[in-house]
Formats: structure tokens, C-alpha cells, sequence
């Protein structure tokens, strides 16, 4: 997958801007969405990779739009996600 960039706003002690997504019309025939484990066309969104970062860019991983809304809140740990 195409390297991309991600939330190098963030300064210490400056506010956090929310970066909008960038999002794709086609979902790339080659992938699969880890969530529904299918290659359906439509429009995606990268998600970082945990653990390939390297200074201001990353390998990403595409993720159907509606695969990737949040369906779930824990407030313990204060994080929305998606159980798959
Ligand atoms: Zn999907």
C-alpha cells in the first residue's frame, strides 16, 4: 500500500487539531478490508499501520468508510472502535 502521512500536528503543549481523512472512491481491488474481509468496491480510508511509522510517513491499510464508523464506546478506556 501507498506510504501516508498522518497527525504530525501535534506539538507538545499545543491542542491537537483532528486531522480529517483522507478518503478514496474505489475501494483497491489487490486489498481486503480487515474488517468485512472482503474487496467490495466503494469508497475507503487509509488507517495507519501500528508499528511502521518512520518520521512523517507510514504504510497504511484500507478500510471501507462504512467499515471504519465506530460502532462502539468504552468509556473505561475512552476509545471508539469496531469489534470484528
Ligand atoms: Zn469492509
Amino acid at each position: 500500500m501507498t506510504p501516508t502521512t498522518a497527525n504530525e500536528n501535534a506539538t507538545p503543549g499545543s491542542v491537537q487539531r483532528m486531522v480529517r481523512p483522507r478518503t478514496f472512491e474505489h475501494f483497491p481491488p489487490t486489498s481486503v478490508c480487515p474488517v468485512c474481509n472482503t474487496s467490495e468496491d466503494g469508497e475507503c480510508l487509509l488507517l495507519e499501520i501500528d508499528g511502521t511509522r518512520m518520521e512523517s510517513i507510514c504504510e497504511g491499510k484500507p478500510v471501507h468508510l462504512w467499515c471504519a464508523v465506530a460502532k462502539r464506546f468504552n468509556p473505561e478506556y475512552r476509545i471508539i472502535y469496531t469489534k470484528v
